[in-house]
């Protein structure tokens, strides 16, 4: 096998032409929408606005297993919410479409081929079974785990005639194995990882799908990119990335790696600490210019240093200078307090339109009607009713969760697997919501009116309500499952014990089949 030298060597990359200033942002459509994308979008939109560029959306559903179409429709959604119009993308078409990847395997394929014909991929045959035994016996060595190369040593002829009988296999990229790969990073100037720490990456999967690889450098190119702003953790990413532009002779695109959003406690974001979800701050009763704002101070600041700004400000002043890497905390406390000086600022017209637009409406407030009706006596008993519907239920304590029957441990398991069932939810369908409570409360050896129990309690602060699927139907997918977390939470789960209640719902669904 020759050893192969960093291909910056020899390639000439052939210089861009003058473009626009063209930004993106590559969400993956598996889950709620994230308020790091909400993060990301927004600097990418105002670093484009900034430069009278344009802001590209694509969607990166090549783990077709997790997309969902529900999940992107949410994307779209939290993105219209908080008003970040996209100038090409899925919905409004563009002249670089289609921007779906699953609609553009045969681009990639195509690429795939130049690079195997360049000799710069290669058909790997390795089971899944050979490499878990190689990556075992490169940990018992204390090498890094890589891929061994065992496919580079095929003959053209076994590999076509291998290929030809319809062997299952993967495209991986060839890497130098000397030398260095260099780049840089806008935010933090030069880089330099080492190729020997770079694997032979998958860059077409067994089922045709790209790898996010391959995916996002002939992407970028092909949507003529300028500028990839994104979160810090793909950093470790860019040399197989460097490789695959130099391969193919295209420049690269300016990087520019923002910080990641943390909670707190300085940990990285996440929903077991914080609502995560641009779809709970909407259903909150945050206004997205707020949220907005929030964002726009995370790792940011305007010239002047003011705390309120609008996106137009923020783009008109929008300046790379001035991002600092230190990493930004999302305080729901500190969006609270923003979010209130927005809502104070607001004229009484003003402020009763956002309170209809957001749920005092005939629409939002139908379906409670069937609930509440047959309840009440006097007009007047309407609102101790839906104080939890409506707004926050009352402050949890741990004593709320004491159960004559219960003991708290199937309090907590009951919290914990019901909210891990709804997390992976695609539909909130009152059915399914019904249908999962009674296979976790047989599984727990428990009625389902105890099951519930403890669900109720951190839905409602109390035992006594309306019915707790009505509830859970009216209230949603993001409120409902930041209340159980936040259930959960209260009664003090430690990471042993988080950890261990989630080997034990994996082991249920696995039962489940
Ligand atoms: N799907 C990736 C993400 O959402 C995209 C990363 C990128 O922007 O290159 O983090």
């Amino acid at each position: 096998m020759p050893i192969m030298t960093n291909p910056t060597d020899s390639a000439s990359p052939q210089t861009a032409p003058p473009t626009a200033v063209r930004t993106r942002i590559a969400p993956s459509p598996t889950g709620d929408p994230h308020v790091g994308t909400a993060y990301m979008a927004l600097f990418n939109w105002a670093f484009a606005k900034h430069h009278g560029g344009q802001f590209v959306v694509r969607i990166e559903d090549t783990d077709a297993a997790r997309s969902s179409s529900a999940s992107e429709t949410k994307i779209f959604d939290a993105l219209r919410w908080l008003g970040l119009s996209w100038d090409e993308g899925p919905i409004v078409g563009g002249p670089a479409g289609p921007y779906r990847q699953s609609e553009r395997l045969p681009i990639y394929r195509e690429h795939v081929d130049q690079l195997i014909a360049a000799e710069q991929a290669f058909p790997c045959f390795c089971t899944s079974q050979r490499l878990d035994e190689m990556r075992s016996q490169q940990r018992e060595r204390g090498e890094t785990s890589g891929y061994d190369g065992a496919c580079l040593g095929l003959g053209a002829a076994e590999v076509e005639q291998r290929i030809a009988a319809g062997e299952s296999h993967v495209i991986r990229m060839r890497v130098p194995t000397e030398g260095d790969c260099e780049f840089r990073d806008e935010l933090r100037g030069e880089i330099s990882i080492p190729f020997t720490q770079i694997d032979m990456q998958v860059l077409l999967k067994a089922d045709g799908f790209p790898t996010y690889h391959l995916a996002v450098v002939v992407d970028d190119h092909l949507m003529g990119i300028t500028h990839v702003i994104r979160g810090e953790e793909w950093i470790n990413s860019v040399p197989k990335h460097k490789l695959l532009y130099d391969y193919f002779g295209w420049p690269m695109p300016t990087l520019v790696h923002m910080p990641l959003l943390r909670n707190p406690d300085s940990s990285k974001l996440s929903k077991r600490k914080n609502p995560t979800s641009v779809t709970y701050y909407e259903r909150a009763g945050y206004l997205p210019e707020a949220l907005l704002n929030y964002l726009g101070t995370m790792g940011w600041s305007m010239p002047d240093e003011r705390e309120i700004f609008s996106i137009q400000e923020m783009s008109e002043h929008f300046d790379l200078e001035r991002v600092t890497l230190g990493g930004p905390i999302f305080d729901p406390v500190k969006l609270g307090w923003l979010n209130g000086q927005y809502l104070r600022s607001l004229s009484p017209e003003a402020f009763m339109q956002r309170v209809a637009d957001w749920a005092i409406n005939t629409d939002h407030l139908a379906p409670l009607v069937p609930l509440i009706q047959q309840r009440t006596e006097r007009l007047a008993d309407l609102a101790p009713q839906v104080d939890y519907l409506l707004g926050d239920r009352v402050a949890l304590t741990a004593e709320a969760f004491a159960h004559k029957k219960m003991t708290p441990e199937q309090c907590v398991a009951a919290l914990h697997h019901y909210s891990s069932a709804l997390d992976e939810l695609r539909i909130w369908d009152r059915e399914v919501l019904v249908e999962l409570a009674e296979g976790l409360a047989k599984h727990q050896e428990l009625k389902l009116s105890e099951f519930l129990f403890p669900i109720f309690i951190a839905l409602a602060g109390r035992s006594v309500a309306l019915p707790v699927f009505d509830s859970m139907v009216f209230l949603g997918s993001d409120l409902t499952r930041v209340r159980l977390r936040d259930g959960l939470q209260l009664l003090g789960l430690s990471k042993k014990q988080t950890k261990k209640l989630d080997k034990a719902y994996l082991a249920y669904v696995q039962s489940t089949g």
